[in-house]
């Protein structure tokens, strides 16, 4: 894909691998934070031992890298980075933006080695980070993480392509006492799974989200909140949510507000497609549908989904009851051409 690299015919250091998801683990801590940045961490390593690590924590804050770069040297001094090898998420960029480019700063710092996880998918960028690293003789690897990297960063490489933000669409299935699937919740039974696990596991994808999309019916039926709960949010994050509605009908005053003390902003659209390009207009990266069975079905109908996070409740067996397993449990897939299963 890229000049600037070979394919990898050399077998990776399995350290290679190890150090990379140091660095991943750093920046999946941001994911949700950083629009219109991508999420990005870094980790320095010197024989065999970690200097620092961080990530890319807020737009216009300071890159992962400078970050990693900072904390080693105030950790060890800053001649303890001559020779050390950089592991960052994606490629450093080269280019004069908030912050000075972070290629200049890890020529400065002496580092002798860059492990890229993934190249900047951004068609707009301007200069060519690993090249420069690559010109000033320091050796530059790419993709020890085997994808990974390149999926952490799909909904940005989205948006940056196609001015479009990624949709993950939430489903939540539950069977029935013939055996089918519904999207309906019992009647008089709650309206979301109640294990901790799925809990967590929904409120997860709302963290991560720059947007929630919803329809005016599950509005109506439930006066939803749809605030982080259950893990911690980021700090001051402020989300859009938009509601569906076809008719142009208004929700109810009272849970407008409810939606509007929790930091929403809420739009009221009646067209999935302007509303989707409107939103990466608006810089927005990740879209969660969190819908009821018309809008899910006009998400499906439309492919307008990159991911889905499908949770199944099953029917109790009596072995359950001993137990106490869990009902239900939760799968993830991604639309087959998603962006970052291409190399
Ligand atoms: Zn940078």
């Amino acid at each position: 894909m890229s000049p600037h690299f070979e394919s990898r015919n050399v077998p990776a250091h399995d350290e290679d691998a190890l150090f990379m998801h140091v660095a991943l683990s750093e920046a999946e801590r941001f994911i949700g934070a950083t629009a219109p940045n991508p999420p990005v961490g870094a980790c320095l390593v010197k024989d065999g031992r970690i200097l620092g690590q961080g990530a890319h924590m807020r737009a216009g804050g300071p890159h992962a890298e400078i970050v990693a770069i900072e904390r080693a040297a105030s950790a060890h001094g800053s001649g303890a980075l001559k020779d050390a090898a950089l592991y960052v998420t994606l490629e450093p960029c080269n280019h004069h933006g908030k912050t000075s480019p972070c290629a200049d700063a890890i020529l400065e710092a002496g580092i002798s080695r860059v492990v890229i996880g993934a190249l900047d998918p951004n068609p707009n960028v301007v200069g060519d980070g690993a090249g420069k690293l690559r010109a000033a003789g320091r050796r530059v690897e790419l993709d020890a993480a085997d994808g990974d990297c390149r999926r952490l960063i799909a909904p940005f490489a989205k948006w940056s392509t196609t001015g479009l933000p990624w949709v993950t669409h939430k489903l939540a299935y539950r069977v029935t006492p013939e055996g089918r699937l519904t999207m309906i919740p019992e009647s008089g039974g709650d309206t979301t799974f109640t294990s901790d696990r799925s809990l967590r596991e929904a409120h997860l994808e709302r963290r991560k989200s720059d947007a929630i999309l919803t329809g005016l019916g599950t509005v109506l039926a439930d006066h939803p909140k749809f605030n982080v709960r259950h893990v911690p949010d980021h700090k001051n994050r402020r989300r859009y949510l938009i509601v569906m509605s076809e008719s142009g009908a208004e929700p109810p005053r009272e849970w407008l507000e409810q939606e509007w003390d929790l930091g929403f902003e809420v739009l009221v659209v009646s067209d999935l497609r302007a509303t989707l390009k409107h939103l990466g207009e608006l810089g927005v990266h990740r879209v969660l549908v969190e819908a009821g069975p018309t809008l899910s079905a006009a998400i499906k109908a439309e492919r307008l989904w990159d991911e889905r996070v499908v949770f199944v409740q099953r029917r109790p067996r009596p072995e359950d009851l001993l137990s106490g397993e869990a009902l239900d449990y939760a799968y993830r897939e991604f639309a087959a051409d998603a962006a970052w299963k291409k190399n």
